[in-house]
């Protein structure tokens, strides 16, 4: 792994979140995308080396709506870049961590990424992200 690339945090609505962290921070949301494939909107702010994601539920069976009515909005997840995703994978699915996709998919920020399981974790729900070349 190389850095921790990002945090996600979920929250119950960007309208709100974005002015609240840019105020937070200090520093303007630099960039808003939906994922329409994982249900999400997502707001990215530059935090040092870090990111920082808000993800917002685009729908009831989104993950982060479960999220959000399970735990409440917060930390949902810590995404560490990686320089070759399917290397990683297959590293870490060899060591007993549950991928939650089998192959990379297209995420936010122009990443490929695969999730780990939270169970195999301690509970942190890991992502890896490659930036596509
Ligand atoms: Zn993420």
């Amino acid at each position: 792994m190389l850095k921790i690339e990002h945090l996600g945090i979920a929250v119950k609505e960007l309208t709100a979140s974005i002015p609240l962290f840019e105020q937070l921070l200090n520093t303007p949301c630099y960039k808003t995308e939906t994922v329409e494939s994982e249900g999400v909107n997502t707001a990215f702010f530059m935090t040092g080396d870090a990111k920082i994601e808000l993800l917002e539920a685009t729908k009831p069976e989104s993950p982060i709506s479960k999220f959000i009515e399970k735990k409440g909005a917060g930390i949902h997840h810590i995404a560490f870049e990686v320089e070759n995703i399917e290397a990683e994978m297959k590293r870490l699915s060899a060591l007993g961590f549950e991928l939650l996709n089998e192959v990379p998919k297209n995420g936010a920020d122009n990443k490929l990424v695969c999730f780990l399981h939270p169970k195999t974790t301690n509970g942190v729900l890991i992502e890896l992200c490659q930036e596509k070349k």
